[in-house]
C-alpha cells in the first residue's frame, strides 16, 4: 500500500509505469499474508513489490513494449521470470515504461508517454529501461527488472542513481521477453543497493528448457559476496575511458570510487581494450540486422494493431491480386511502429540485402569477435573493469531527439559487454555539480556476477 500510495502521488509527474496493479498487488500481497500467519514457508522476495519493464510477457495482461502495434496485446504466458518472481513470492506491482521495443536511450521512444529523471524532471532518465530505473529511483518500487541489449539496464541506472546489472548472456532466461536483438538481449535486475540488485538476480537467474541460449549452470549465492575482503582484487581501467569527451564531474567521481576500493586492498592497474572504438558501429550494425529479423512477425495478422483502412497502397511491382494483403501490412506498419523502430528496421534490412551482407554484418560479427577476445585478454590481467557508465549526466528532454547519431553514441561504454556477452553492473558513485547522478560501470567476465556485485558502493 506504501508503494501504491507512493505511485499514486508521484507518477503523474515522472511516467515510470505504463501500468499499475493497483487491486492485484494488494490481492497478492494479501495472499501470502495470509499464507504467512498460517505459517507456510514463504519464498525469498515475499511481499516484496517488484516493477517490470513492459516488454516482458504478462499473461492475460496487456504487454505493449511501449509501441502502439502492441498497445493491445495479451500474451497467453508468463515471461519465465515473472513466473520466479511469482513463485519467490514477489508482488507484480506494475510494468514500467521504455523505448519502444527497447530502442532508445531516453525512453522519449516510447509511443504512449515520456518518463522523467526524479533527479530533474526537465531531463531523461535514460533508457531503454527507463521507468523501470525511475521508479526505484523515485522510491516507488525497490526492486525492478529492466532489459540490457546494448546499456539499457546499466545506463538508466546509472543517470537515475540507482544500481542495475546486465547479467552474462544466458544467465537469465529470456522465454518470454519480446526479441529486439536476440544475440544481444538479456534480463537483469535494478535496486537501490547492489545487495538488493544481488537478491534480484539470485531470483532471475537460472537455466530454462524453454531459452536455448541459457546456461545450464548453477546459480550462486549473490548475496553472499556482498561485504567480503577486497583484498587483491585487481580491477583494470581502460584509459580513453578517462579521456577528452567524458564530463570532468565523471571522471573525477570515478577516480575517487577507485581511491576507496585501493584503500580496502584493490589495485588498479591499465588495459587496453584496442577494439571497443569500433564497438558502436558493430552494435548498430548487428542490433539492427536482428530487430529487422525479429520485428517481421508485426505484420497486422499475428498480433496487435491492424490498419483499418481497407485503401490499397501503390506499390510499383505488386500485381493486383496481392495489393490488398501487401497494403494490409504496410500500412499496419507503417501506423503501428515508430520512427526510432523503423529506422532500425531498415538499416537492418539494408545490411542483410544481398551484396551488402558480407561488407556489414558479416564484417560485423568478425570484429564482435575481436571485441570479445580484447575482453578474454584483459580479465587474464584483471579480475573486473571499472570505468564511467556514460560520458555525460542526463541530458534535457528533447535535447538529442532529432539526432539519432549523437544518441547512439550514448551507448559508447555499454555496448561492448553486449557484444562480448559478459556481465556488468553500474552502481551509483556521486553527483555532478548539478546534483545529477553518475554511474560507475564493473564489467566482469562470463559468469562473474559475484565478482562485480561485491562492490563497496552500496549506497543509495
Ligand atoms: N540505446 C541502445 C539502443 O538504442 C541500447 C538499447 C538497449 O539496451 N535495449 O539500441
Amino acid at each position: 500500500q506504501a508503494y501504491l500510495d507512493r505511485i499514486a502521488e508521484h507518477d503523474e509527474r515522472i511516467g515510470a509505469f505504463l501500468r499499475v496493479n493497483n487491486d492485484a498487488a494488494l490481492e497478492q500481497a494479501a495472499a501470502i499474508d495470509a499464507r504467512r500467519k498460517k505459517g507456510d514457508s514463504l519464498g525469498p522476495l515475499a511481499g516484496v513489490p517488484v516493477a517490470v519493464k513492459d516488454l516482458l510477457c504478462t499473461r492475460g495482461e496487456p504487454t505493449t513494449c511501449a509501441s502502439k502495434i502492441l498497445s493491445e496485446f495479451r500474451p497467453p504466458y508468463d515471461a519465465t521470470v515473472i513466473e520466479k518472481l511469482r513463485k519467490a513470492d514477489a508482488v507484480l506491482i506494475g510494468k514500467t515504461n521504455l523505448d519502444e521495443f527497447a530502442m532508445g536511450g531516453s525512453t522519449e521512444n516510447s509511443a504512449m508517454q515520456p518518463t522523467r529523471n526524479p533527479w530533474d524532471t526537465d531531463r531523461i532518465p535514460g533508457g531503454s529501461s527507463g521507468g523501470a530505473a525511475a521508479c526505484v529511483a523515485a522510491s516507488m518500487a525497490p526492486l525492478s527488472v529492466g532489459t540490457d541489449t546494448g546499456g539499457s539496464i546499466r545506463q538508466p541506472a546509472g543517470l537515475c542513481g540507482v544500481t542495475g546489472m546486465k547479467p552474462t548472456y544466458g544467465r537469465v532466461s529470456r522465454f518470454g521477453l519480446v526479441a529486439f536483438a536476440s544475440s544481444l538481449d538479456q534480463i537483469g535486475p535494478l535496486a537501490h543497493t547492489a545487495e538488493d540488485t544481488a537478491r534480484l538476480l539470485e531470483v532471475l537467474a537460472g537455466h530454462d528448457k524453454h531459452d536455448a541460449t541459457s546456461l545450464d549452470r548453477e546459480v550462486p549465492t549473490y548475496s553472499q559476496t556482498i561485504g567480503q575482503p577486497l583484498e587483491g582484487l585487481r580491477i583494470g581501467i581502460v584509459p580513453e575511458q578517462f579521456e577528452e569527451g567524458v564530463s570532468e564531474d565523471i571522471k573525477s567521481s570515478v577516480r575517487e570510487a577507485l581511491k576507496v576500493y585501493e584503500s580496502l586492498g584493490a589495485t588498479v592497474s591499465e588495459i587496453k581494450l584496442p577494439h571497443s572504438k569500433y564497438s558502436v558501429a558493430t552494435y548498430y550494425v548487428i542490433g539492427s540486422c536482428e530487430a529487422s529479423s525479429n520485428l517481421a512477425r508485426y505484420d497486422g495478422v499475428h498480433y496487435g494493431y491492424r490498419t483499418s483502412s481497407k485503401e490499397p497502397t501503390r506499390d510499383e511491382g505488386a500485381s493486383e491480386a496481392d495489393n490488398a494483403l501487401v497494403s494490409m501490412y504496410r500500412r499496419s506498419r507503417a501506423e503501428g511502429l515508430g520512427a526510432e523502430v523503423k529506422r532500425r528496421i531498415m538499416l537492418g534490412t539494408y545490411a542483410l540485402s544481398a551484396g551488402y551482407y558480407d561488407a556489414y554484418y558479416l564484417k560485423a560479427m568478425k570484429v564482435r569477435r575481436l571485441i570479445r577476445q580484447d575482453f578474454d585478454q584483459a580479465f587474464e590481467q584483471v579480475d573486473v573493469i571499472a570505468g564511467p557508465v556514460t560520458a555525460t549526466t542526463a541530458f534535457k528532454i528533447g535535447e538529442k531527439v532529432d539526432d539519432p547519431l549523437s544518441m547512439y553514441l550514448v551507448d559508447l561504454f555499454t555496448v561492448s559487454a553486449n557484444l562480448a556477452g559478459i556481465c556488468g553492473l553500474s552502481v551509483p558513485c556521486g553527483f555532478d555539480g548539478a546534483g545529477l547522478p553518475i554511474g560507475m560501470q564493473l564489467q566482469a567476465p562470463p559468469l562473474a556476477e559475484a565478482l562485480a556485485v561485491s562492490t563497496p558502493y552500496d549506497i543509495v
